[in-house]
């Protein structure tokens, strides 16, 4: 931690800072007078959480300001886990070699619709079945999802197919029963900072797939899977889905800048959707490919056997023809990068 003082600070101010410093646990503290600033650098560790320190000495008249070095989230951190984390869903690793695509409708709105793509998903040579069946909603009055008959159906499918699911959790009274059936828990972005729901899914052994918010910072979204690693669970697959920009032509924007850094700040795997990245069926293929290239982990496409009669998001969801396609050209790409689909 670093304290910047005022340049007119007189000696009894340096020492309040200094005993605040020591006081809060610190070995000691290094004081470097200049012309324009007086910098106290801290020494050692603190007893006490650094933010509340930084906090209580930026309250003073003669402190401008107040600098932490280290980063705010540490389980999930590289210099934690230097290695990268690979989760096990089954067969499929996530974060190894392999490039894993998720892909399913938006929503599980029947047997059919679930059962044709589920089918679709596992001839195409993807890897794990999505479809939401507790669905977040802007509108109150917009499809909310089936529920467990949803959940159901998604079982079924994987009965069917040996696919596992990955499914939505919106509320932390769901998360034993999401949690019966699904193999991944997903936290939508419209949850990323709901911390009782993160402590909730982090206190269970299933791997969770923690979405971006729409409005959150790389670091803001570390922190939030810190929460989940801090209760036990470091089963924790990100994914970027786009955030808000002032570019109202797509639905989002997919910030594809965030999946490099994500492996440089973390050890955890990062997917990228470009379904929610983009809100355009038009853009999926080619945001897949840039995704891909950056580096992420896999992907979490919507599709669906009539986008044009979807209950959501049919407007960024691939026909079944599409998502072949996107699979076959996804191929070349994953080879070239070292990687296998
Ligand atoms: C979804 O995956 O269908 C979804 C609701 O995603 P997000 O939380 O990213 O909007
Ligand atoms: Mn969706």
């Amino acid at each position: 931690m670093i304290v910047i003082l005022r340049a007119d600070v007189r000696d009894e101010d340096v020492k309040e800072v200094v005993d605040s410093l020591t006081g809060a646990g610190y070995r000691g503290a290094d004081i470097s007078r200049g012309v324009e600033k007086t910098v106290v650098g801290a020494i050692g560790r603190p007893t006490k959480d650094k933010g509340l320190i930084a906090e209580q000495l930026k309250a003073l008249p003669f402190v401008e300001d107040v600098v932490l070095i280290s980063k705010p989230y540490k389980l999930v951190s590289r210099e934690f886990h230097p290695e990268r984390t690979v989760i096990k869903v089954g067969d499929v690793e996530i974060g190894g070699e392999q490039v894993v695509v998720m892909a399913g409708p938006c929503s599980v709105e029947s047997r059919d619709q679930l059962l044709s793509a589920a089918r679709v998903v596992k001839e195409a040579g993807a890897h794990i079945l999505r479809g939401g069946a507790f669905k977040p909603s802007t509108s109150p009055y917009s499809f909310r999802g089936l529920g467990e008959e949803g959940l159901k159906i998604l079982a079924e499918a994987r009965n069917e197919t040996g696919l596992p699911v990955i499914t939505e959790v919106m509320d932390t009274r769901d998360v034993e029963l999401v949690t019966r059936y699904a193999d991944i828990l997903q936290i939508g972005t419209r949850n990323m900072a709901n911390f009782s729901l993160l402590q909730e899914v982090g206190h269970t052994e299933k791997p969770v797939m923690l979405k971006r918010g729409m409005s959150s910072t790389i670091e803001e979204w570390l922190q939030a899977a810190e929460y989940i690693a801090d209760k036990g669970n470091f089963n924790i697959i990100l994914c970027e889905r786009g955030i808000r920009t002032f570019e109202p032509y797509t639905r989002n924007t997919f910030d594809v800048n965030a999946i490099p850094v994500v492996h440089q700040l973390s050890h955890l795997p990062v997917l990228g959707d470009p379904s929610h990245g983009t809100g355009r069926w038009r853009l999926v293929a080619p945001i897949s490919k840039a995704a891909v290239a950056a580096g992420a982990d896999g992907l979490l496409i919507e599709i669906h056997p009539n986008p044009a009669k979807a209950l959501k998001d049919g407007a960024q969801s691939l026909t079944f023809s599409d998502f072949g396609r996107l699979m076959r050209e996804l191929q070349p790409l994953v080879a070239a990068i070292g990687r296998r689909l």
